[in-house]
């Protein structure tokens, strides 16, 4: 058997499921995953399904996407009107939607402006480029200097020291055509959040495998002195997120919070320092909003004074404004666990991921779309 398989044998599964069951304390308690691809392994494999009864699984802020709130997508369609301007996004953005409420027409188009989305501006004619590596832009920029690029910068700690290498090899090459619409979030302070709301009730974090590979497991220390709160880190596969639970669940029985890491294999305690170092050099902590949870200190980050005139907000003077969700669109109490997708009216309804009114239905990592996707055993 290779290492993975491990992970994915169901033996291991049905022995660490009955363990749990046996150990379950009873009651109800509420675990919560903070990453997007938690969120989808969870539903695709039906683990909430082989939960004893009273363990739920909730899902948290963990989708870069679905966090990113409506004033970055507007300033996204709005940078797109710009004549010779090229934007630059991951796939996942494309079809989120903005939400500006003014019902404003864009001249020459039936579509009202808060319908837009990166993908109906490239129909209509702009300049909307998908890309996998940040460093495709600065090749693009390179070769088209007659034209602006914008990036939409959006994730957690996991993408954006590979973005913070672009900006400083942008610097470093001297290239004047390159910005950065930033809306890069951190996870940790989100969390603090989460476990000040009066309104959610948090008995343990599953922590994310992808960014604890680069904040380390003790990052997750203060929450869990401060709040009382166990925060295991796991992995992909069952077996992982099983043992993650597992740790958890012994945690809360022994009344011992503290912080576990059931994804050993990859991640360590202080994670990779130069990554995290190389973030720092270009980015700063700064408040900012997420949507559905509102403005949060010290969860975003924005650029240091050197490379501040890679900022596309101030380049392009355009300001953020808050926005609404879209109506009926419960993406905030879901991004917050307080209520599971199904439970939105317009869930599999309106909302479908053909038809997304939400970003947690467009991203292949939100919440609705995993529920959606895998039914039944998805609740
Ligand atoms: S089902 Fe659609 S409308 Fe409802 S919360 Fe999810 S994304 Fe928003």
């Amino acid at each position: 058997m290779n290492n993975l398989a491990q992970f994915r044998n169901k033996n291991h599964v049905k022995i660490l499921v009955k363990k749990l069951h046996s150990n379950y304390p009873g009651g109800t308690l509420k675990l919560m995953e903070v990453c997007g691809t938690h969120t989808m392994a969870i539903a695709r494999y039906g683990l909430r399904g082989l939960m004893p009864d009273g363990l739920k699984l909730i899902s948290g802020p963990g989708c870069p996407v679905c966090v990113t709130p409506a004033s970055i997508i507007n300033a996204s369609i709005k940078l797109s009107e710009l004549p010779g301007t090229v934007i630059i996004t991951f796939g996942d953005m494309m079809r989120v939607q903005g939400t500006h409420v003014t019902g404003t027409r864009v001249t020459g188009t039936h579509v009202p402006w808060s319908e837009k989305t990166l993908e109906i501006r490239k129909a209509e004619g702009a300049d909307v480029r998908i890309i996998y590596s940040v460093l495709d832009m600065l090749e693009m920029a390179r070769e088209e200097k007659n034209k602006n690029f914008v990036f939409i910068s959006i994730g957690f700690e996991t993408t954006t020291p590979g973005i913070a290498i672009s900006i400083i090899e942008a610097k470093k090459i001297g290239l004047k055509n390159v910005f950065f619409l930033t809306a890069n979030r951190l996870i940790v302070p989100a969390m603090h959040a989460l476990c000040r709301a009066a309104d959610i009730q948090i008995h343990g974090f599953l922590c994310p495998g992808h960014v604890s590979v680069i904040i380390g497991y003790d990052a997750y220390r203060e929450i869990a002195d401060q709040y009382s709160i166990p925060c295991v880190v796991a992995g992909f596969e069952p077996v992982d997120i099983l043992l993650a639970i597992d740790d958890i669940i012994e945690r809360i029985s022994k009344k011992s919070a503290g912080v576990g890491n059931a994804y050993g294999r990859v991640v360590t305690e202080r994670g990779n320092t130069q990554a995290m170092d190389i973030m720092h050099q270009v980015f700063k902590p700064v408040r900012a909003e997420w949507r559905g949870i509102g403005s949060i200190p010290n969860s975003g980050l924005d650029l240091r004074d050197e490379y501040t005139h890679f900022d596309a907000l101030k380049k392009f003077n355009i300001k953020l404004v808050s926005q609404p969700e879209p109506k009926g669109c419960k993406c905030g109490d879901v991004l917050r666990g307080v209520i599971i997708p199904p439970e939105c009216g317009l869930f599999s309804k309106t909302c479908t991921p053909e038809t997304p009114v939400g970003p947690c239905m467009v991203s292949t990592e939100g919440s609705c779309a995993a529920y959606y996707k895998y039914g039944v055993g998805a609740e």
